[in-house]
């Protein structure tokens, strides 16, 4: 799919700036978000779209890259699809702080919610099916235990803040006017840390690989999402922390290809079982069963069974498994096997029964397609 103009993406002209842009994002972003759109499918696509836009737009090397040459001057810079993990909570931090992480969570000091993070986890289509639970490994920010999460030093606590008295905010007086600002001293916490904690350094937060163990429910497809409440980062200076989405990603199977609720596969059959029928074993994801193939089977024909497809995750009706027959031609064939061959076509040619249908009427197709040409 050819690209969209990264201006007309996100409903800017080619000399905003930096401010425009990232307001054109949010708004842009905020209508697509995927959590505001559950049931609609392409809000995913157009919120990834408005990402990279603005990941290109609001730097301004790629911008210049891209002003000059298109999407081509992009090429190679992009990040393998683009955004997923750091680059997600990154542009979420920057931007959706005070929408979706503030609303709610921000005190009056300066405890903020944690930023979400996104983890994209490969499965199996037989564990996306059937439903498993997997241990995985998420790099974040936890609370620190030294300090409890306030920064300072053991013993010790932040103390109010001298300038605000602990409000956070300063009231000056410019001309006649009284204005009130975010204070100075302590930038809008209302306290300060006289005496830092060592481990976090004054942070109130450490980096941890945490383990969590996420409980995939059965029927989960490519871009369905888990929410853990609680696991993302921590909060600052006793915010809740923000939430881990587990994005997942259905690996592609050998046999057997998924579209939604349904599964496909091909299944070879020899030409004798096509022409006059037979039994065949073909695969299902909970083991073999016995396909009945009628006599005069052509390739491309489509076996469907029954509810041996997917039970999807939001309910509903099982899906199909569709067979499709595919007639194999036989090879590494001796000299016998070829004169039987050569035999039965020269009885397949006596007497002009039709034994073939296909080859007929595409004979029959290009005979009216050469005769149009004339006339
Ligand atoms: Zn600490
Ligand atoms: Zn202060």
């Amino acid at each position: 799919m050819a690209k969209r103009d990264y201006y007309e993406v996100l409903g800017v002209s080619k000399g905003a700036d930096e401010k425009e842009i990232k307001k054109a994002y949010r708004r842009v972003a905020m209508k697509h978000h995927p959590d505001r759109n559950p049931d609609d499918p392409s809000a995913d696509e157009k919120f990834k779209e408005a990402s990279e836009a603005y990941e290109v737009l609001s730097d301004s090397e790629k911008r210049a890259a891209y002003d000059q040459f298109g999407h081509a001057g992009l090429e190679g810079q992009m990040g393998g699809g683009g955004f997923s993990g750091g680059s997600f909570s990154d542009i979420f931090g920057d931007v959706f702080g005070d929408i979706f992480g503030g609303g709610g969570g921000r005190g009056r000091g300066g405890a903020q919610r944690g930023s979400d993070l996104r983890y994209t986890l490969d499965i199996s289509l037989e564990d996306a099916v059937r439903g498993t639970t997997v241990e995985i490994r998420v790099p974040t920010l936890v609370s620190c235990s030294t300090c409890d999460g306030s920064g300072a030093r053991k013993g010790s606590s932040p103390t109010t803040c001298g300038t605000c008295g602990g409000a956070g905010q300063v009231r000056m007086q410019q001309g006649f006017f009284q204005v009130q600002q975010t204070c100075p001293t302590c930038r809008g916490r209302g306290s300060t840390i006289a005496d830092p904690c060592t481990t976090c350094r004054g942070q109130g937060r450490v980096e941890k690989t945490k383990k969590l163990s996420v409980k995939v429910p059965p029927g989960v497809d490519t871009g369905d999402r888990i929410r853990l409440a609680g696991e993302g980062e921590a909060g600052t200076e006793g915010g809740p922390a923000g939430d881990l989405f587990v994005q997942m990603s259905v690996k592609q199977h050998p046999i057997f290809e998924r579209d939604g609720k349904h599964l496909y596969c091909e299944v070879p059959i020899t030409f004798a079982d096509a022409a006059l029928g037979g039994e065949l074993e073909v695969p299902t994801l909970d083991g073999r069963v016995k396909l009945k193939i009628p006599a005069e089977t052509q390739t491309g024909k489509l076996f469907r069974l029954r509810g041996k497809g997917v039970q999807p995750v939001r309910g509903g009706a099982v899906g199909d498994l569709l067979c499709r027959a595919v007639v194999e031609t036989p090879v590494n064939l001796n000299k016998r096997q070829k004169e039987l061959l050569n035999e039965l076509q020269e009885s397949l040619g006596e007497g002009g029964k039709g034994h073939s249908p296909r080859q007929t009427s595409w004979f029959e197709g290009v005979k009216s397609f050469f005769d149009d040409m004339k006339s």
